[in-house]
């Protein structure tokens, strides 16, 4: 028998009311309405979020979405517990222990005790991961996963990943190695983190502060740059390779580069589950996590830097 929930009426949530940088213009308000379900939505109780650099330029007004409207709450990664589904929820149930990104995050995010969110963008959590460690995976590993797909990695090529250490470089690596087949990975990051991509599957951590990667006598089949570095990739792709950037630039990509943009899909999170299971793929959290609930100010603070390892996790909620 399902679980029965009592839900309130109103929630603790972060919330801006205008853009600027989030120290100045985000605060927890006590008392926001709990979000409305749509016919195919889910009311998801938050237990866990995780940051990501979208969610500074969404608060600085940066990227604004279609629909968008203030006051908003930010975030787009969650895990948590179904506690209400929307009249045309067709296969998740008030109970079910859920992970996902809200991909149409316009004014409620995840950065709340409850979220409405689209059942397709929601998968059941593994059951090896606590709250906290699904949560840091939704946006990343898909980004990840997505980008490596279109790309054309496959069996036996090579790739070059810009940015190893990062939320989508972390996870970019173990999905190449463990999914994707990949014969050799090489990925850039800063001295003090070469051992960590060595220890994701990196076959070559390259010390992007004492070694121009693009100057190696080696090339690579796919090069994936999550740091904005295009022009230098374009010179360490083999002739016939792709080049994927997820770094939005205001200029002409040099072929064979493309950007690629992530969307909610829990089949990709469907497909990935086994490797995540067995802990084949595992998500990469910085040592200063978790960051709890009344810490979301320092969190955006430390993302900001662009210096953390892997994800910042928001728990508990
Ligand atoms: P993170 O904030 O997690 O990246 C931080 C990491 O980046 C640090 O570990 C740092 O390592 C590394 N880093 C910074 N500069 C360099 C450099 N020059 N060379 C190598 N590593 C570097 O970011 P995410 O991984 O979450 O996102 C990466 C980018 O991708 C962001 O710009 C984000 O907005 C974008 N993105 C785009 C998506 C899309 O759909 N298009 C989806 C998701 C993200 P170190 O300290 O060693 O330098």
């Amino acid at each position: 028998m399902a679980a029965n929930f009592v839900i309130p009426t109103k929630m603790k949530a972060w919330v801006y009311r205008e853009h600027g940088d989030v120290a100045n213009v985000l605060g927890l308000d006590p008392e926001l309405k709990v979000p409305e379900l749509q016919e195919g939505q889910v009311l998801v109780k938050v237990l866990a979020a995780a940051l990501n650099p979208i969610d500074t330029a969404r608060v600085k007004g940066v990227i604004k979405l279609p629909g968008f409207s203030l006051p908003a709450v930010p975030g787009y990664d969650l895990a948590g517990v179904v506690v209400k589904v929307g009249r045309e929820v067709k296969e998740l149930k008030v109970g079910d222990e859920v992970y996902g990104f809200m991909f149409h995050a316009k004014k409620d995010g995840t950065l709340a005790e409850y979220a409405a969110v689209e059942e397709s963008f929601l998968a059941l959590k593994p059951k090896k991961l606590r709250f906290g460690e699904a949560a840091s995976l939704p946006l990343v590993i898909q980004t990840a996963y997505g980008g490596l797909e279109r790309a054309g990695l496959s069996h036996g090529k090579s790739l070059l990943v810009l940015g190893g250490a990062g939320g989508v470089g972390t996870l970019i690596i173990q999905l190449a190695k463990e999914v994707f087949g990949a014969s050799r990975v090489a990925a850039t990051s800063s001295t003090g983190k070469l051992e960590l991509l060595k220890s994701l599957g990196a076959d070559l951590a390259i010390d992007y502060t004492k070694v121009n990667f693009e100057d190696l006598p080696e090339k690579f089949d796919v090069v994936y740059d999550t740091v904005g570095e295009i022009e230098r990739a374009a010179k360490a792709v083999k002739p016939g390779g792709s080049i994927v950037t997820i770094v939005k630039q205001n200029k002409t990509l040099p072929p064979p580069a493309f950007f690629f943009a992530v969307t909610s899909n829990r089949s990709t999170l469907e497909k990935l589950k086994p490797f995540l299971e067995s802990g084949k793929v595992k998500p990469v959290i910085d040592p200063k996590n978790p960051f709890p609930f009344s810490q979301v100010i320092e969190a955006f603070s430390y993302l900001q830097t662009r210096r953390a390892t892997g994800k910042l996790v928001i728990h508990p909620v």
